[in-house]
């Protein structure tokens, strides 16, 4: 079915040197004819266009199909960087049929087209979500293609599939064992071994596409705010001897040793008759709630946390890791660092043992990362495991029809079976013009 040709400004509309504008459709040679001759294919050419009264020379780029973003026809103009001059020129496309491009429409086609699978469109995604240099490299190490342990357990299924099935057809005849259970449940053993292994990497690849939402609470001048400022690298929160300073919750996302981090300052965590410092107090515990990890900072100098404030960290105890801050001045036992001289590193690897476990960081990337990927894995993985309880004597439909379900998830954790819910929902998220 031939696709209505599409248009969108692929640079932001803003005064700059340069303003790219991008169309895809069928036939653009002919749709565009009014304006410029195209270009021979993949060369850049000057051209000038003509419409309602402007004249403007642009830089021209044609990609005829199939070898283009979208696999059909796709024009870019490069004008010069006026965003005024920009909607004239998209009204002027609009006036010849050429529309305004959905959010993600040009990636949508893409899809369909079978230029992108859906894994690289999810990782696209992320790529231009990242906030951090490690968020970037993992989106990075997602794209370009279905990963290699996919391709092969997708065609490991297709052969058991294609086994099961005639095992069904053609069951009567009985010289011929076309479904050997006991060779498919071992097969099933080693795939689901990958794709525990996998499961496991994609729990902690989770954590870096995102960040780990860290609260840090103690008691005032415990030095919150020094070992935030610490974390962030930057100096955002305010540090002060003044205890209860710190009066709202300040939040900033960042990385540090390579882990993305979303760090809430708290308000000191104890009573108070100062009225704004009670609001704080009393915003730490919606932020407890949402935390993954809470750093409870106690002065190594002190004997022991404060009694209150371990009360109050009760509910969250599985999350709540006990700091001991200020080691450049007492001995203590414990997760022992100094925040004014950014000696962390018992803390960066009481972080990569909770979130990364087996895994370094670099070792999760190219790992399924987005929700909807991983709860297809699980869905793989308990298919599998039922195809391993099935009895050797079982009627052979049952391991053809659970075989067919697990085709059916990879196909679907790939893009390719099309009818995937939540596609309206990751386009809507795109930007305009990609
Ligand atoms: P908060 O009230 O918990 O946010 O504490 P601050 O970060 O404002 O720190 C309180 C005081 O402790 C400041 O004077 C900091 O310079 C000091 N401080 C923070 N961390 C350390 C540390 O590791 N060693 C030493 N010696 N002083 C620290």
């Amino acid at each position: 079915m031939p696709m209505e040709p599409i248009c969108a400004p692929v640079t932001p509309l803003l005064s700059s040197p340069v303003a790219i504008i991008k169309v895809s459709g069928d036939s653009l040679s002919r749709v565009l004819e009014p304006l410029a001759q195209l270009p021979k294919p993949r060369m850049a050419a000057l051209r000038r266009l003509e419409w309602d009264g402007y004249s403007e020379r642009a830089l021209v780029l044609h990609f005829p199909a199939p070898h283009s973003y979208t696999g059909e026809d796709v024009v870019e103009f490069h004008l010069h960087g006026n965003p005024i001059l920009v909607r004239r020129f998209l009204e002027y496309l609009g006036g010849i049929g050429i529309r305004l491009a959905k959010p993600g429409e040009f990636t949508q086609r893409a899809l369909l087209n079978g230029k992108q699978d859906l894994l690289d469109v999810e990782a696209l995604k992320d790529l231009m979500d990242a906030a951090t240099d490690t968020q970037i490299r993992q989106a990075q190490a997602r794209l370009g293609g279905v990963p290699a342990w996919i391709r092969e357990a997708k065609e490991k299924i297709a052969f058991w599939v294609a086994r099961a099935e005639a095992a069904v057809d053609y069951g009567e005849d009985e010289n011929i064992n076309f479904l050997d259970m006991g060779a498919l449940k071992s097969n099933v053993a080693v795939l689901n071994e990958t794709f525990h292994v996998e499961q496991r990497r994609s729990a902690s690849a989770r954590w870096l596409k995102d960040g780990v939402r860290v609260a840090i609470v103690g008691k005032p001048n415990a030095g919150k705010s020094t070992l935030f400022n610490a974390l962030a690298g930057e100096d955002r929160a305010i540090v002060t001897e003044i205890p209860g300073t710190t009066r709202d919750v300040i939040e900033v996302k960042c990385e540090w040793a390579g882990l993305p981090l979303c760090l809430f300052d708290t308000a000191g965590l104890r009573h108070s008759d100062d009225p704004i410092e009670r609001l704080g107090v009393a915003r730490v515990d919606p932020i407890l709630e949402q935390a993954d990890y809470v750093l409870h900072l106690v002065p190594a100098p002190d004997s022991a946390p404060d009694p209150e404030i371990l009360q109050r960290l009760a509910p969250y105890q599985e999350k709540v890791l006990i700091v001991r801050n200020k080691c450049d001045l007492a001995e203590s036992d414990g997760i022992r660092v100094s925040a004014i001289n950014g000696e962390l590193e018992p803390l960066e690897q009481a972080f990569k043992h909770r979130f990364f476990g087996e895994f370094t960081p670099d070792a999760c990337l190219g790992a399924l990362a987005t929700k909807r990927q991983c709860e297809l894995l699980a869905d793989l993985i308990q298919q599998m495991e039922m195809i391993s309880t099935l009895l050797d004597s079982c009627p052979v439909e049952l391991p053809a029809s659970l075989l067919q379900g697990a085709w059916l998830l990879i196909m679907r954790l790939t893009g390719e079976d099309r009818a995937d819910t939540t596609l309206g929902a990751l386009f809507s998220g795109f930007c305009l013009g990609k």
